[in-house]
Protein backbone atom coordinates (compact mmCIF):
# COMPACT_ATOMS: atom_id res chain seq x y z
CA UNK A 1 0.00 0.00 0.00
CA UNK A 2 1.25 3.64 -1.16
CA UNK A 3 0.26 7.14 -1.02
CA UNK A 4 0.82 7.95 -4.49
CA UNK A 5 0.47 11.72 -3.65
CA UNK A 6 -1.12 12.94 -0.72
CA UNK A 7 -0.88 16.63 -0.47
CA UNK A 8 -2.00 18.13 2.20
CA UNK A 9 -2.15 21.97 0.03
CA UNK A 10 -4.38 20.29 -2.25
CA UNK A 11 -7.81 22.57 -2.48
CA UNK A 12 -10.90 21.11 -1.08
CA UNK A 13 -12.71 19.78 -4.03
CA UNK A 14 -9.52 17.80 -4.86
CA UNK A 15 -9.45 16.45 -1.34
CA UNK A 16 -12.71 15.37 -1.62
CA UNK A 17 -11.92 12.97 -4.60
CA UNK A 18 -8.54 12.14 -3.51
CA UNK A 19 -7.43 12.64 -0.26
CA UNK A 20 -6.26 10.04 1.54
CA UNK A 21 -6.27 7.67 -1.09
CA UNK A 22 -3.84 4.47 -0.80
CA UNK A 23 -3.39 2.10 -3.52
CA UNK A 24 -2.44 -1.35 -3.63
CA UNK A 25 0.08 -3.76 -5.38
CA UNK A 26 -2.31 -3.89 -8.19
CA UNK A 27 -2.94 -0.38 -9.21
CA UNK A 28 -6.53 0.06 -8.71
CA UNK A 29 -8.03 3.59 -9.48
CA UNK A 30 -11.37 3.34 -7.14
CA UNK A 31 -9.88 2.77 -3.50
CA UNK A 32 -10.07 -1.17 -2.90
CA UNK A 33 -12.80 -2.65 -0.01
CA UNK A 34 -10.47 -4.45 2.61
CA UNK A 35 -13.04 -6.82 3.87
CA UNK A 36 -11.01 -8.14 6.40
CA UNK A 37 -11.54 -8.50 10.39
CA UNK A 38 -7.62 -9.33 10.91
CA UNK A 39 -4.53 -9.33 9.71
CA UNK A 40 -1.08 -11.98 9.29
CA UNK A 41 2.16 -11.27 10.42
CA UNK A 42 5.09 -12.62 8.77
CA UNK A 43 6.75 -13.57 12.05
CA UNK A 44 6.15 -13.48 15.49
CA UNK A 45 8.60 -10.58 16.38
CA UNK A 46 6.21 -8.08 13.55
CA UNK A 47 2.88 -9.12 15.44
CA UNK A 48 4.92 -8.43 19.06
CA UNK A 49 6.12 -5.38 17.84
CA UNK A 50 3.06 -4.65 16.43
CA UNK A 51 1.03 -4.58 19.78
CA UNK A 52 4.00 -3.02 21.15
CA UNK A 53 3.13 0.02 19.38
CA UNK A 54 6.77 0.04 17.82
CA UNK A 55 5.74 -0.83 14.40
CA UNK A 56 2.96 0.38 11.68
CA UNK A 57 0.72 -1.94 10.42
CA UNK A 58 -2.50 -2.96 11.17
CA UNK A 59 -3.47 -5.66 13.52
CA UNK A 60 -7.26 -6.22 13.75
CA UNK A 61 -10.05 -4.15 12.03
CA UNK A 62 -12.00 -2.94 15.57
CA UNK A 63 -8.72 -0.48 15.72
CA UNK A 64 -7.80 -0.16 12.01
CA UNK A 65 -8.44 -1.17 8.69
CA UNK A 66 -7.10 0.46 5.75
CA UNK A 67 -10.20 1.27 3.59
CA UNK A 68 -11.33 2.59 6.88
CA UNK A 69 -8.33 4.87 7.46
CA UNK A 70 -8.40 6.18 3.71
CA UNK A 71 -12.13 7.62 4.75
CA UNK A 72 -10.43 8.50 7.80
CA UNK A 73 -8.02 10.40 6.04
CA UNK A 74 -10.30 12.20 3.72
CA UNK A 75 -12.53 13.62 6.13
CA UNK A 76 -9.45 14.40 8.08
CA UNK A 77 -7.89 16.56 5.41
CA UNK A 78 -11.29 18.18 4.24
CA UNK A 79 -12.29 19.10 7.97
CA UNK A 80 -8.56 20.82 8.80
CA UNK A 81 -8.36 18.09 12.05
CA UNK A 82 -5.36 15.73 12.53
CA UNK A 83 -7.74 12.61 13.57
CA UNK A 84 -10.15 11.42 11.97
CA UNK A 85 -11.91 8.08 13.75
CA UNK A 86 -14.88 6.21 11.84
CA UNK A 87 -17.80 5.10 13.69
CA UNK A 88 -20.87 2.59 12.62
CA UNK A 89 -23.16 5.60 12.66
CA UNK A 90 -23.42 9.01 13.82
CA UNK A 91 -25.27 8.01 16.89
CA UNK A 92 -21.89 5.68 17.74
CA UNK A 93 -19.80 9.10 17.35
CA UNK A 94 -22.05 11.23 19.66
CA UNK A 95 -21.80 8.64 22.31
CA UNK A 96 -18.04 8.09 21.85
CA UNK A 97 -17.20 11.88 21.53
CA UNK A 98 -19.31 12.29 24.88
CA UNK A 99 -18.53 9.20 26.56
CA UNK A 100 -15.05 9.21 26.20
CA UNK A 101 -14.31 12.30 28.44
CA UNK A 102 -17.17 11.92 30.94
CA UNK A 103 -17.07 10.53 34.80
CA UNK A 104 -19.36 11.09 37.67
CA UNK A 105 -19.67 14.49 38.99
CA UNK A 106 -18.79 16.39 35.46
CA UNK A 107 -21.32 18.71 33.93
CA UNK A 108 -22.56 19.29 30.08
CA UNK A 109 -23.94 21.59 29.00
CA UNK A 110 -26.43 21.27 25.25
CA UNK A 111 -28.47 22.86 23.56
CA UNK A 112 -32.40 21.98 24.04
CA UNK A 113 -32.67 22.03 20.32
CA UNK A 114 -30.81 18.76 19.22
CA UNK A 115 -31.65 15.59 17.30
CA UNK A 116 -33.83 13.24 18.96
CA UNK A 117 -31.14 10.78 20.19
CA UNK A 118 -28.95 13.29 20.92
CA UNK A 119 -31.16 14.64 23.48
CA UNK A 120 -31.99 12.01 24.86
CA UNK A 121 -28.45 10.76 25.68
CA UNK A 122 -27.90 14.18 27.28
CA UNK A 123 -31.30 13.64 28.94
CA UNK A 124 -31.38 9.72 30.09
CA UNK A 125 -28.15 7.96 29.78
CA UNK A 126 -25.56 10.85 31.30
CA UNK A 127 -27.36 11.20 34.12
CA UNK A 128 -27.73 7.48 34.97
CA UNK A 129 -23.47 7.95 35.23
CA UNK A 130 -23.92 10.61 38.00
CA UNK A 131 -23.45 13.48 35.48
CA UNK A 132 -24.87 16.79 35.56
CA UNK A 133 -26.87 17.92 32.32
CA UNK A 134 -27.85 21.44 31.45
CA UNK A 135 -29.90 22.41 28.64
CA UNK A 136 -30.30 25.62 27.17
CA UNK A 137 -32.00 27.98 24.52
CA UNK A 138 -29.41 27.30 21.72
CA UNK A 139 -30.25 30.82 20.13
CA UNK A 140 -29.84 32.37 23.81
CA UNK A 141 -25.93 33.76 24.24
CA UNK A 142 -26.27 34.76 27.65
CA UNK A 143 -28.23 31.55 28.50
CA UNK A 144 -24.98 29.67 27.74
CA UNK A 145 -22.24 31.79 29.32
CA UNK A 146 -24.55 31.21 32.63
CA UNK A 147 -25.03 27.30 32.18
CA UNK A 148 -21.34 27.04 31.01
CA UNK A 149 -19.98 27.04 34.81
CA UNK A 150 -16.66 25.61 36.46
CA UNK A 151 -17.01 21.73 36.42
CA UNK A 152 -18.99 22.23 33.01
CA UNK A 153 -16.07 19.13 31.13
CA UNK A 154 -18.15 19.39 27.54
CA UNK A 155 -20.29 20.99 25.77
CA UNK A 156 -22.46 19.89 23.15
CA UNK A 157 -23.83 21.76 20.25
CA UNK A 158 -25.66 21.12 17.14
CA UNK A 159 -26.29 24.16 14.49
CA UNK A 160 -28.64 24.15 12.64
CA UNK A 161 -30.53 21.92 14.92
CA UNK A 162 -32.58 19.24 14.16
CA UNK A 163 -35.90 20.48 13.31
CA UNK A 164 -36.24 23.89 14.49
CA UNK A 165 -33.19 24.83 12.15
CA UNK A 166 -31.93 26.88 15.38
CA UNK A 167 -28.53 28.43 14.88
CA UNK A 168 -25.80 28.79 18.26
CA UNK A 169 -23.16 31.34 17.82
CA UNK A 170 -20.23 29.10 17.79
CA UNK A 171 -17.63 31.95 18.74
CA UNK A 172 -19.30 32.75 21.94
CA UNK A 173 -20.11 29.21 22.81
CA UNK A 174 -16.42 28.53 22.46
CA UNK A 175 -15.21 31.51 23.93
CA UNK A 176 -17.37 30.58 27.48
CA UNK A 177 -16.51 26.78 27.49
CA UNK A 178 -12.72 27.60 27.01
CA UNK A 179 -12.89 30.01 29.94
CA UNK A 180 -13.26 26.87 32.37
CA UNK A 181 -11.47 24.26 30.43
CA UNK A 182 -14.06 22.54 28.69
CA UNK A 183 -14.21 21.07 25.30
CA UNK A 184 -16.96 21.51 22.88
CA UNK A 185 -18.41 19.01 20.42
CA UNK A 186 -20.25 20.24 17.37
CA UNK A 187 -22.74 18.02 15.42
CA UNK A 188 -21.84 19.21 11.77
CA UNK A 189 -24.38 17.11 10.00
CA UNK A 190 -26.80 20.01 8.74
CA UNK A 191 -24.33 22.23 7.78
CA UNK A 192 -21.99 19.45 6.26
CA UNK A 193 -18.20 20.08 6.51
CA UNK A 194 -18.49 22.12 3.18
CA UNK A 195 -20.66 25.27 4.40
CA UNK A 196 -19.42 25.57 7.67
CA UNK A 197 -15.89 24.92 10.10
CA UNK A 198 -16.69 24.28 13.47
CA UNK A 199 -12.79 24.59 14.55
CA UNK A 200 -12.81 28.23 12.72
CA UNK A 201 -14.86 29.20 15.95
CA UNK A 202 -12.86 27.25 18.36
CA UNK A 203 -14.51 23.58 18.36
CA UNK A 204 -12.76 21.21 19.38
CA UNK A 205 -14.69 18.01 18.50
CA UNK A 206 -16.96 17.66 15.56
CA UNK A 207 -18.85 14.71 14.84
CA UNK A 208 -20.95 14.07 11.67
CA UNK A 209 -23.68 11.10 10.74
CA UNK A 210 -22.38 9.67 7.31
CA UNK A 211 -25.46 8.28 7.06
CA UNK A 212 -26.79 11.68 5.98
CA UNK A 213 -24.77 13.89 3.17
CA UNK A 214 -21.43 12.25 3.12
CA UNK A 215 -23.34 8.71 1.74
CA UNK A 216 -26.52 10.88 0.52
CA UNK A 217 -27.83 8.41 -1.36
CA UNK A 218 -29.21 6.62 1.06
CA UNK A 219 -27.20 3.10 1.27
CA UNK A 220 -25.26 2.99 4.40
CA UNK A 221 -25.07 4.06 8.06
CA UNK A 222 -22.11 5.40 9.58
CA UNK A 223 -20.31 7.93 12.03
CA UNK A 224 -16.81 10.11 12.28
CA UNK A 225 -15.14 11.79 15.03
CA UNK A 226 -12.33 14.52 14.11
CA UNK A 227 -10.43 15.89 17.05
CA UNK A 228 -6.97 16.92 17.84
CA UNK A 229 -3.43 14.45 18.80
CA UNK A 230 -4.18 15.28 22.20
CA UNK A 231 -7.75 14.58 23.16
CA UNK A 232 -7.50 11.73 21.01
CA UNK A 233 -4.50 10.31 23.36
CA UNK A 234 -6.29 11.50 26.68
CA UNK A 235 -9.59 10.19 25.50
CA UNK A 236 -10.76 9.19 22.70
CA UNK A 237 -8.49 6.40 21.50
CA UNK A 238 -8.67 3.74 24.82
CA UNK A 239 -12.41 4.12 24.27
CA UNK A 240 -13.03 3.32 20.75
CA UNK A 241 -10.63 0.66 20.91
CA UNK A 242 -11.98 -0.88 24.14
CA UNK A 243 -15.62 -0.68 23.26
CA UNK A 244 -15.73 -1.00 19.17
CA UNK A 245 -18.10 1.10 17.33
CA UNK A 246 -15.77 0.43 14.60
CA UNK A 247 -17.32 1.52 10.89
CA UNK A 248 -17.38 -1.74 8.73
CA UNK A 249 -14.58 -1.67 5.58
CA UNK A 250 -17.64 -1.71 2.93
CA UNK A 251 -19.50 0.91 4.65
CA UNK A 252 -16.12 3.33 4.72
CA UNK A 253 -16.02 2.65 0.84
CA UNK A 254 -19.16 3.82 0.18
CA UNK A 255 -18.55 6.81 2.21
CA UNK A 256 -15.56 7.54 -0.18
CA UNK A 257 -17.56 7.35 -2.79
CA UNK A 258 -19.92 9.72 -1.25
CA UNK A 259 -17.24 12.21 -0.37
CA UNK A 260 -16.30 12.30 -3.89
CA UNK A 261 -19.58 13.87 -5.14
CA UNK A 262 -20.09 15.83 -1.75
CA UNK A 263 -19.27 19.09 -3.03
CA UNK A 264 -21.42 18.55 -6.10
CA UNK A 265 -24.34 17.06 -4.11
CA UNK A 266 -24.59 19.68 -1.45
CA UNK A 267 -24.36 22.78 -3.58
CA UNK A 268 -27.15 21.99 -6.21
CA UNK A 269 -29.09 21.08 -3.01
CA UNK A 270 -28.56 24.17 -1.36
CA UNK A 271 -29.62 25.71 -4.61
CA UNK A 272 -32.28 23.36 -5.14
CA UNK A 273 -33.78 24.30 -1.25
CA UNK A 274 -33.83 28.05 -1.67
CA UNK A 275 -35.27 27.98 -4.41
CA UNK A 276 -38.06 25.45 -2.77
CA UNK A 277 -38.16 27.62 0.45
CA UNK A 278 -38.97 30.54 -1.59
CA UNK A 279 -41.94 28.72 -3.19
CA UNK A 280 -43.14 27.50 0.65
CA UNK A 281 -42.87 31.03 1.65
CA UNK A 282 -44.32 32.62 -1.19
CA UNK A 283 -47.76 30.30 -0.99
CA UNK A 284 -49.02 31.81 1.58
CA UNK A 285 -50.74 28.49 2.71
CA UNK A 286 -48.23 27.77 5.28
CA UNK A 287 -47.80 29.09 8.98
CA UNK A 288 -43.92 29.04 8.96
CA UNK A 289 -41.30 28.92 6.76
CA UNK A 290 -37.66 28.44 8.35
CA UNK A 291 -34.73 28.61 6.13
CA UNK A 292 -31.52 30.09 7.14
CA UNK A 293 -30.15 31.58 4.08
CA UNK A 294 -34.37 33.59 3.98
CA UNK A 295 -34.02 36.89 5.21
CA UNK A 296 -36.81 36.27 7.71
CA UNK A 297 -34.78 32.93 9.49
CA UNK A 298 -34.74 34.49 12.53
CA UNK A 299 -31.02 34.05 13.09
CA UNK A 300 -30.36 34.91 9.17
CA UNK A 301 -27.03 36.89 9.68
CA UNK A 302 -25.52 34.42 12.38
CA UNK A 303 -26.23 31.57 9.94
CA UNK A 304 -24.94 33.30 7.08
CA UNK A 305 -21.57 34.52 9.12
CA UNK A 306 -21.19 30.74 9.73
CA UNK A 307 -21.95 28.79 6.60
CA UNK A 308 -21.56 29.63 2.84
CA UNK A 309 -25.11 28.42 2.11
CA UNK A 310 -28.83 27.49 3.89
CA UNK A 311 -28.04 24.01 3.36
CA UNK A 312 -30.74 21.59 2.24
CA UNK A 313 -33.44 21.19 5.26
CA UNK A 314 -36.46 23.42 5.41
CA UNK A 315 -38.91 23.14 8.26
CA UNK A 316 -42.27 24.61 8.16
CA UNK A 317 -45.39 24.46 10.36
CA UNK A 318 -48.99 23.39 8.83
CA UNK A 319 -52.32 25.24 9.77
CA UNK A 320 -54.47 22.34 11.14
CA UNK A 321 -52.22 20.47 13.43
CA UNK A 322 -51.64 17.04 13.19
CA UNK A 323 -54.46 15.93 10.69
CA UNK A 324 -53.35 18.63 8.19
CA UNK A 325 -49.35 17.61 8.14
CA UNK A 326 -50.50 14.20 7.58
CA UNK A 327 -52.90 14.87 4.71
CA UNK A 328 -49.83 17.13 2.89
CA UNK A 329 -47.58 14.25 3.77
CA UNK A 330 -50.31 11.80 2.13
CA UNK A 331 -50.80 13.63 -0.71
CA UNK A 332 -46.87 13.82 -1.52
CA UNK A 333 -46.63 12.36 -5.19
CA UNK A 334 -42.67 12.91 -5.87
CA UNK A 335 -41.31 13.78 -2.22
CA UNK A 336 -41.40 10.69 -0.27
CA UNK A 337 -42.22 10.30 3.50
CA UNK A 338 -39.23 9.34 5.25
CA UNK A 339 -37.33 10.55 8.08
CA UNK A 340 -33.85 10.34 6.32
CA UNK A 341 -31.87 13.57 5.58
CA UNK A 342 -29.08 14.50 3.03
CA UNK A 343 -30.44 12.21 0.52
CA UNK A 344 -30.50 12.77 -3.09
CA UNK A 345 -34.14 11.73 -2.58
CA UNK A 346 -36.21 14.54 -1.66
CA UNK A 347 -38.08 13.36 1.84
CA UNK A 348 -40.36 14.92 4.24
CA UNK A 349 -41.01 13.88 7.66
CA UNK A 350 -43.37 14.52 10.67
CA UNK A 351 -40.93 15.13 13.45
CA UNK A 352 -43.19 15.17 16.53
CA UNK A 353 -44.51 11.83 16.05
CA UNK A 354 -41.50 10.52 14.27
CA UNK A 355 -37.97 11.81 15.45
CA UNK A 356 -38.71 13.74 18.30
CA UNK A 357 -41.39 11.48 19.28
CA UNK A 358 -39.54 10.17 22.69
CA UNK A 359 -39.64 14.04 23.90
CA UNK A 360 -42.31 14.87 25.99
CA UNK A 361 -45.32 17.23 24.56
CA UNK A 362 -44.10 20.50 26.91
CA UNK A 363 -40.11 19.75 25.74
CA UNK A 364 -41.51 19.96 21.99
CA UNK A 365 -43.55 22.66 22.00
CA UNK A 366 -40.78 24.78 23.86
CA UNK A 367 -38.13 23.68 21.02
CA UNK A 368 -41.32 24.91 18.40
CA UNK A 369 -41.88 21.77 17.51
CA UNK A 370 -45.76 21.66 17.09
CA UNK A 371 -47.83 19.23 15.52
CA UNK A 372 -47.79 20.55 12.12
CA UNK A 373 -44.41 20.98 11.90
CA UNK A 374 -42.92 18.72 8.75
CA UNK A 375 -39.26 18.56 8.02
CA UNK A 376 -37.72 18.77 4.29
CA UNK A 377 -34.79 17.41 2.96
CA UNK A 378 -34.40 18.64 -0.43
CA UNK A 379 -32.39 16.76 -2.75
CA UNK A 380 -31.15 16.36 -6.26
CA UNK A 381 -34.66 16.32 -8.26
CA UNK A 382 -35.86 18.97 -10.44
CA UNK A 383 -36.95 21.83 -7.83
CA UNK A 384 -39.68 22.44 -10.44
CA UNK A 385 -41.24 18.67 -9.60
CA UNK A 386 -40.83 19.55 -6.29
CA UNK A 387 -42.38 22.54 -6.25
CA UNK A 388 -45.19 20.87 -8.00
CA UNK A 389 -45.52 17.99 -5.91
CA UNK A 390 -45.68 20.55 -2.36
CA UNK A 391 -47.92 22.67 -4.17
CA UNK A 392 -50.38 20.06 -4.92
CA UNK A 393 -50.46 18.52 -1.41
CA UNK A 394 -51.04 21.90 0.32
CA UNK A 395 -54.21 21.64 -1.62
CA UNK A 396 -54.84 19.20 0.65
CA UNK A 397 -53.85 20.94 3.44
CA UNK A 398 -57.51 22.33 4.64
CA UNK A 399 -59.04 19.33 2.63
C1 LIG B 1 -28.92 11.56 11.84
C2 LIG B 1 -28.27 12.42 12.85
C3 LIG B 1 -27.53 11.85 13.88
C4 LIG B 1 -27.39 10.36 14.06
O1 LIG B 1 -26.79 9.71 12.99
P1 LIG B 1 -27.07 8.15 12.63
O2 LIG B 1 -26.10 7.88 11.53
O3 LIG B 1 -28.50 8.05 12.24
O4 LIG B 1 -26.78 7.37 13.87
C5 LIG B 1 -26.94 12.70 14.79
N1 LIG B 1 -27.07 14.04 14.69
C6 LIG B 1 -27.78 14.62 13.70
C7 LIG B 1 -27.88 16.10 13.65
C8 LIG B 1 -28.40 13.83 12.74
O5 LIG B 1 -29.11 14.41 11.77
Amino acid sequence: MSYKKNLADWRLATQLVRGGTMRSQFGETSEAIFMTSGYVYDAAETAAERFAGTADGYTYSRLSNPTVAMFEERMSLIEGLPVAKATATGMAAVNAALMCQLGAGDKVVGAKALFGSCRYILDQILPRFGIVTELVTGSDNDAWTRAITPGTRTVFVETPANPTLDVVDLEHVCRAAHDVGATVIVDNVFATPLLQRPTDYGADIVVYSGTKHIDGQGRALGGVILCGEKFFEDHLNQYLRHTGPAMSPFNAWIMLKGLETLDLRVTRMCENAAKVADFLADSGRLARVLYPARKDHPQHELAMRQMKAGGSVITVDVPGGRDAAFRLLNALRTIDISNNLGDAKSLMTHPSSTTHRSLAEEARLELGIVEGTLRLSVGLEDPLDLIDDLDQAMARISA
